[in-house]
């Protein structure tokens, strides 16, 4: 009879989040074994920007990491038919390909010596040792002791374990060539709350997304032709903006498949980054999760309470005020950036 091969700690995506926790765990000398169906390169839909506190975070994390990107400072805001509100901002976006970002990202991993299996995760069942016994759709089967879920918003671990997720927000995109000024702009509607409709300037093409309460094909190309933007293919994927913990103390999940995306902006990656470091932390410093990771779960909370306030009657006050006060809206965006990435590890 086969031996099934034992691994301390799986993890079952191999995307921003499974790369870098992966990274980090064999950095720290733990045994370690990434799992994805995807074939790398793969690509994933998604604006792809990187904020200040993102990138910065990633350089604590991995340093000296090099990735391509297109930097960005020119900020446009508009609601309904106001005129824009238009500032350089002190920081810069970073925008990236996610096919280059998430592969570059595996390749630091790999280059530190970790193994990655292509395969799909079905299921998992806890064994009276406390292990887990985890089976691949090849029929493979493998035994870990932590088992990390970073297979994004549509998680399959998180299915096992809490059944179908609440909250999911489908966000639409498509890509075109560039064309018009080299910026970050952010359209917000009192038809569409809450909602947003943007466009990044990023490597060689300008990306166009929407997401609202319904967001569907025909809703989009509306959105499109009152832009003047040509249609090409549309693309849509799901951000789960509900945050959960696992209840089984050595199952962790992190970014999208612990819904770590902000609850305003949809922005995944920072979280991603953040959870994958406090998962470290967690099996490194024997603690649970939930210790390790506490100011996130605060974070995510307090993200709920901000987004309802910000689509609130009161809120659309606020944002009206800000666009018709550039300077103000470029200190505060400014101190906003500069007050969340200008912090401690811990
Ligand atoms: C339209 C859109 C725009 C966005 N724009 C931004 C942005 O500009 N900035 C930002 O910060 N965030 C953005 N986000 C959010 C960001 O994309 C996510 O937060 C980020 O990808 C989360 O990383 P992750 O590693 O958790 O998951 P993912 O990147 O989704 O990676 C999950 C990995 O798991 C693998 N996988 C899934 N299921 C299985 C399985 N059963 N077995 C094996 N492997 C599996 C997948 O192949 C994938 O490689 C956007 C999202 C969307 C939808």
């Amino acid at each position: 009879m086969n031996k099934v091969r034992h691994i301390d700690n799986l993890v079952i995506g191999a995307g921003p989040a499974g790369s870098v926790f992966g990274y980090l765990a064999l950095k720290a000398g733990l045994n370690c074994l990434l799992v994805d169906f995807a074939t790398f390169p793969r690509d994933k839909i998604c604006g792809g920007g990187l904020t200040p506190k993102a990138w910065r975070l990633l350089d604590k994390l991995m340093p000296g990491i090099k990735y391509d990107y297109h930097p960005v400072r020119h900020m446009r805001f508009q609601l309904d038919d106001s005129p824009s509100c238009e500032f350089e901002s002190e920081f810069e976006i970073r925008m990236t390909s996610r096919k280059d970002f998430d592969y570059t990202l595996l390749q630091y991993y790999q280059q530190a010596g970790g193994e990655l299996l292509k395969d799909a995760f079905v299921s998992f069942e806890q064994q009276p040792d406390g292990r887990f016994l985890v089976t691949m759709r090849s029929g493979l089967q493998l035994t870990c002791n932590y088992l990390i879920a970073a297979d994004g918003a549509n998680s399959r671990v998180r299915r096992q374990l809490l059944g179908k997720p609440k909250d999911q927000m489908l966000f639409m995109e498509e890509y075109v060539p560039k064309q018009g000024p080299e910026e970050a702009f952010v359209f917000f509607s009192r038809r569409f709350i809450p909602g947003g409709f943007y466009k990044f300037s990023s490597i060689g093409r300008d990306i166009y997304g929407y997401r609202a309460p319904e967001t569907n094909r025909e809703t989009f190309r509306q959105m499109l032709k009152e832009f003047n933007i040509p249609e090409t293919k549309l693309v849509g994927a799901n951000i789960s903006l509900h945050t959960v913990q696992s209840p089984i103390p050595n199952i962790i999940l992190i970014g999208d498949a612990g819904g770590f995306a902000n609850k305003i902006t949809g922005e995944g990656l920072y979280d991603a980054f953040k959870t994958a470091y406090n998962a470290r932390r967690a099996i490194v410093e024997h603690k649970p999760f939930c210790e390790t990771n506490r100011q996130v779960f605060r974070k995510m909370k307090a993200e709920e309470r901000a987004a309802r306030f910000f689509f609130s009657p009161t809120g659309i006050k606020f944002l009206s005020f800000c666009i018709h006060h550039p300077r103000f809206t470029k200190w505060i965006f400014d101190a906003k950036m500069k007050r969340e990435t200008f912090f401690r590890l811990r």
